[in-house]
């Protein structure tokens, strides 16, 4: 249905295609994903739930850096959309917090919460630079398959639900300091970082710093290409951490 609102940003994402062209496994499954995905040509594809603006065909998030207009803060949209502060295009519920091959100069975020709930979904982003002043957030993420690629700093942040960077490339200093205020959530369920699952093939270039880490599960960095040593600090490990490389 065409109506007076803003257009549907013209940016998709082909699974298949997409390992065609890349050297790696797509983060978006046919099968596991069917629920995100739309059908045409006989191909299944995603597509951005998100506004196109007026000058573009595509949203803030798919626009190139140089062509994103000035009036407008991707990450203040960001912010709105993963709150729940806007409505789907075709007015049934609430905008999807899905940014799947987003670019991000900068992901900066100084604020005590966010999140609603719903995933926040970041595979395959590209993202300049990511500090995260945050208290809480109150949303799984998933940044399977994203590249950060310059700093990234989630110091004290407590994440309430599962945090997936499967396949991420980290190019530059990260730091995880702390994230495990929330380990026994509310929810009473374990927030694992760095289990085999979530981290797999997961690419440091830069010096990982994990302070004041601690879990209960075993860690384990399996197919990790660290470029540079990781500091592990104050580690309180009550099973075992295993480099397998
Ligand atoms: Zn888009």
């Amino acid at each position: 249905m065409q109506g007076d609102g803003p257009e549907r940003c013209s940016h998709t994402l082909d699974p298949e295609r997409w390992e065609r062209e890349h050297d790696e496994p797509c983060q978006i499954d046919p099968k596991d994903d069917a629920d995100i995905l739309e059908t045409g040509d006989g191909r299944q594809v995603w597509r951005c739930p998100h506004a196109a603006t007026k000058a573009h065909d595509k949203c803030v998030f798919h626009l190139q850096p140089d062509e994103k207009p000035e009036d407008t803060d991707s990450v203040e949209e960001f912010l709105a959309i993963v709150d729940g502060e806007r409505d789907a295009l075709d007015g049934d519920g609430q905008r999807p917090p899905q940014f799947i091959g987003s670019i991000f100069e900068g992901l900066d975020i100084n604020r005590e919460r966010f999140g609603d709930g719903k995933t926040i979904d970041l595979r395959h982003a590209r993202v300049g630079r990511m500090v995260w002043r945050v208290n809480i957030i109150d949303a799984p993420i998933n940044a399977s398959g994203a590249v950060i690629e310059g700093i990234c700093e989630c110091g004290d942040v407590t994440f309430q639900s599962d945090v997936l960077f499967k396949s991420a490339h980290f190019e530059y200093k990260t730091s995880f300091a702390d994230p495990t205020y929330s380990f026994a959530s509310r929810s009473g369920k374990l927030v694992t970082l760095f289990d085999e699952q979530k981290y797999q093939g997961t690419i440091f270039n830069g010096v990982p710093y994990f302070s004041a880490l601690s879990s209960t599960n075993k860690l384990i960095f399996r197919a990790l290409s660290l470029i540079m040593n990781p500091t592990l600090t104050r580690q309180d490990l009550t099973r075992r951490l295993r480099l397998n490389m």
